[in-house]
């Protein structure tokens, strides 16, 4: 069973005395990190429907672009395909216009945005421009060894995204999406020789970021090794801020 919602009101004791305030507080603006593999896209299926805020892939946006060969797409994919990030220029771009939509106005939740410290100092001054902040930095923490057998394992819907797992996660029915009846497929970049240049990547330029977010006060750890469930429920209690 899932925790409920947290409300859209809260107490807050005033410092010069019992008075007990109610405020606002709607707006929960999420990142979630991790390597490829943590369970961002997972968990961040859950969290979006349980705060009711957009889910922001950049992953998912550029094999969105790739499909419809728009001349973005087809140039993110080229870096894609082959487990490399794509330009910080390209990636830019395409969250700064879905940022300013209006829907982010009630929050968001970034996954897999930013993954190097140019992508975050970009994102610093698009959320002051859009007056927004990060409120959460969530680090899905997974040992490297457990990381391959996931993502050799991932199936993904071809309509709606999500994602499954042969044996840790499987569809109710083999190779159909239970949300949607929707064909599910391998990532070309699930393949092991990918997953080791994908897992360096993540290395060598998305883990600085880490200490990043620590110095801000905004990075919460949660250990993405339990069970699906178990993890979603230690997100959300660590997003009411009682982990
Ligand atoms: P990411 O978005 O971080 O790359 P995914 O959410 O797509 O990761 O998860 C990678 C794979 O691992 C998927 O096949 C998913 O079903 C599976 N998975 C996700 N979370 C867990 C978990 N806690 N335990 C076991 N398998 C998981
Ligand atoms: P993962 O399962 O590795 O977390 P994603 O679906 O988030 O996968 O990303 C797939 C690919 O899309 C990455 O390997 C990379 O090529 C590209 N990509 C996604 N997000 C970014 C980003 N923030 N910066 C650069 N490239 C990105």
């Amino acid at each position: 069973m899932r925790a409920a919602a947290p409300s859209a009101i809260r107490e807050v004791r005033s410092p010069n005395g019992p008075i007990v305030f109610k405020v606002r507080n709607a707006v929960m603006n999420i990142l979630f990190m991790g390597p490829p593999g943590a369970g961002k896209g997972t968990q961040a299926e859950r969290i979006v429907d349980e705060f009711d805020i957009p889910h922001i892939s950049t992953g998912d946006a550029f094999r969105l672009a790739s499909k419809q060969g728009t001349a973005l797409g087809l140039k993110a994919k080229e870096y894609v395909d082959q487990g490399l990030l794509v330009p910080d220029e390209i990636t830019n771009g395409i969250v700064k216009a879905r940022l300013a939509l209006d829907d982010c106005k009630k929050g968001f939740l970034l996954d897999g945005f930013p993954r190097t410290l140019q992508q975050a100092e970009a994102l610093d001054v698009m959320l002051t421009e859009l007056g927004h902040s990060i409120d959460h930095v969530v680090d899905l923490k997974i040992d490297r060894g457990l990381l391959l057998a996931r993502l050799t394992g991932r199936r993904i819907c071809k309509t709606c995204g999500s994602s499954y797992h042969v044996i840790f996660n499987p569809s109710k029915v083999e190779g159909i999406c239970d949300k949607d009846g929707g064909e599910l497929y391998q990532r070309p970049d699930d393949t092991a020789e990918k997953v080791g240049t994908r897992l360096d990547e993540y290395s060598s330029k998305t883990a600085p970021l880490l200490d990043y977010y620590s110095s801000k006060g905004l990075l919460r750890e949660v250990d993405g090794e339990k069970d699906i469930d178990v993890v979603t429920s230690d997100i959300v209690s660590c997003l009411k801020g009682t982990l």
